[in-house]
């Protein structure tokens, strides 16, 4: 199993490491220019960082519509923080990026003062898994196909929609492998 990591900007390192170690491993490819997606990837990560700045590198490099097709033809794919915004398919107060999943989300939500914080909450049928946010956004609404799995003081903070997994906080930053290995659809 080899999984692509968007790697233009953000914490796609630490995403790297803790995929390393998920349940019989997996292979990773960091995916910078076009020809990066030659290879054969099973699932794709988009990590956290600044949604604005990774959405102009998308365009600039050539990647965006490419990476685009992919995730519209089933590909796996995971968006974490700004991963989940790009996902989006409508952002309060901005434009949408890939826009191929049905929610709305409002970015820096959680304001200056707690832009940051750390929580454990329930994910699906997990209990107490650790959940980092950073300058998070949060899911306003879910629309179609997609639903909610996880919700933190009342604001949806991960969901689901087909092949599209997207979580408001860092899985990478805290050590605990259990979305990984719901994501890549492996025992926990
Ligand atoms: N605030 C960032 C954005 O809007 C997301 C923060 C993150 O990925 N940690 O893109």
């Amino acid at each position: 199993m080899r999984i692509g990591i968007l790697a233009l900007q953000g914490d796609f390192a630490e995403h790297e490491a803790m995929i390393r170690r998920t349940d019989g491993g997996a292979g990773t490819l960091l995916i910078r220019r076009k020809r990066d997606l030659e290879v054969p990837i099973d699932a794709l990560v988009l990590p956290g960082g600044e949604s604005t700045t990774m959405k102009k590198l998308l365009v600039d490099l050539g990647l965006f519509e490419p990476v685009r097709g992919m995730i519209l033809s089933g590909l796996p794919v995971y968006g974490t923080c700004a991963g989940l915004i790009l996902l989006a398919r409508e952002v309060e107060g901005g434009e949408p990026c890939f826009g191929t999943m049905d929610i709305t989300v409002k970015r820096n939500a959680y304001g200056r003062q707690l832009g940051s914080f750390f929580t454990t909450g329930d994910f699906g049928d997990m209990k107490d898994v650790p959940m980092t946010f950073i300058r998070a956004p949060y899911i306003v609404r879910t629309g179609g196909k997609a639903v909610p799995l996880a919700s933190v003081n009342g604001r949806i903070v991960a969901a689901r929609e087909g092949n599209q997994l997207v979580t408001a906080f860092h899985p990478e930053l805290n050590d605990d492998l259990r979305v990984y290995n719901y994501f890549l659809g492996k025992k926990r």
